[in-house]
């Protein structure tokens, strides 16, 4: 899946949020995450964040992202 990392904090924009076919996108304490289970990996969502924010999972060093992501987006 993808997921939403630090450059997201505080970030005003929900260009992601419309684009994402299956609505997996969710609001965290200070950002916007995306639950793992739900995000069907389309890519979409990767160009229209304007503070490159999303990255696909399979890039190294995003733990932390992985568990806030499944975190807040669990709680829904
Ligand atoms: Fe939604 Fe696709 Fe982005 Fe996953 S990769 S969050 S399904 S737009």
């Amino acid at each position: 899946s993808y997921v939403v990392t630090e450059a997201c904090i505080r970030c005003k924009y929900m260009d992601c949020v419309e684009v994402c076919p299956v609505d997996c996108f969710y609001e965290g304490e200070n950002m916007l995450v995306i639950n793992p289970n739900e995000c069907i990996d389309c890519g979409v969502c990767e160009p229209e964040c304007p503070a490159e924010a999303i990255l696909p999972d399979t890039e190294s060093g995003l733990e932390q992202w992985l568990e806030l992501n499944a975190k807040y987006s669990a709680e829904w």
